[in-house]
């Protein structure tokens, strides 16, 4: 039975006032980011790199014949896999520092503009700042506050947004410490995004909607990386085992695409195979997962946004 539908897509951060090292995602860089930088390359405030109106998330976030999801990129990134889409603004430095109240107002724009929800992607490393905007919106926002993650996240961490945050849309990307630390340099990924993971489903509970909107709920995103369906099985198995196929919704994507790649990575300089889609998406199915698959013509950077 098809229960996956096909789609065209294309330790909390310690600080002592404005003062502390920061210890927000699993990096745990202890740096006080307004003396020196961490691993995500960025400083105490919030940066944004892009906000718009989003038709090409998975159609629960992106609600087809709605203006959109309401999608504010931010600047730099805690993870950094060397493949990644959004190359320019997770290390390539482009954005504009943001208060919280301008990220309050930009949200309350978003809103005005029809967007459907407000979709934080790669939040992680501002959790912080992020938290003090949205309390300044927690009354009037009025539509689900989607946190986009590449769920490299701490549980302690992920707390602070009880009560903020309605969805998480978060990567499950690798179960393999030797790929995640060889294209994310995190051999720690699939411990911390099993625990995460639990974490999210105990903050918004299993999937609810209002109409074709996912209101609350979590949406685990698997990327088919290429010569990696196997570990994509093992990623799919871990989701199973860490809350239940039931509790949540899989995004399983076909759109990887070499196009960003960095050099010295010959094995993924390929799209995927149909074959090694078809193998994931069998175990997903297997598995009693429901949710989204992607048409294999998602594979083009037409649907990465410019920056
Ligand atoms: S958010 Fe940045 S500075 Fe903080 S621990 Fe993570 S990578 Fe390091």
């Amino acid at each position: 039975m098809m229960r996956l539908r096909l789609y065209d897509k294309m330790q909390i951060c310690e600080r002592d006032s404005d003062m502390g090292k920061c210890m927000l995602c699993p990096r745990e860089c202890g740096a006080d980011r307004t003396e020196r930088l961490g691993f995500c390359k960025e400083r105490r405030e919030a940066r944004v790199s892009k906000i718009m109106l989003h038709k090409w998330e998975e159609p629960c976030i992106s609600c087809e014949g709605s203006a959109g999801s309401g999608a504010i990129f931010f600047s730099g990134c805690s993870l950094k896999c060397v493949y990644c889409q959004n190359m320019k603004i997770s290390r390539g430095g482009a954005g504009e520092e943001m208060s919280a109240r301008r990220l309050a107002d930009e949200m309350l724009k978003l809103k005005a503009a029809g967007a459907v929800n407000v979709n934080l992607v790669t939040p992680t490393h501002f959790t912080d700042r992020i938290v003090e905007a949205l309390d300044l919106v927690k009354e009037d926002l009025g539509i689900p506050v989607v946190w986009n993650t590449s769920g490299y996240e701490k549980p302690e961490t992920l707390r602070m947004l009880e009560g903020y945050v309605d969805v998480f849309l978060t990567d499950f990307k690798y179960y393999s410490p030797e790929l995640s630390s060889r294209y994310s340099s995190a051999p720690d990924y699939a411990e911390y995004a099993a625990a995460s993971l639990r974490e999210m489903v105990k903050i918004t509970g299993e999937p609810s909607f209002k109409g074709d909107l996912l209101e609350r709920g979590t949406l685990v995103r698997h990327l088919v990386l290429p010569g990696a369906y196997r570990d994509g099985i093992k990623v799919l198995e871990t989701v199973a085992d860490a809350v239940g196929a039931g509790k949540v919704l899989l995004s399983l994507m076909a759109q990887y695409t070499p196009e960003f790649l960095e050099e010295d990575y010959p094995e993924i300089s390929r799209r995927i195979t149909t074959f090694e889609y078809e193998k994931v998406l069998a175990r997903a199915q297997e598995l009693g997962f429901t949710g989204y698959m992607q048409s294999r013509g998602s594979a083009t950077s037409v649907y990465t946004p410019e920056f």
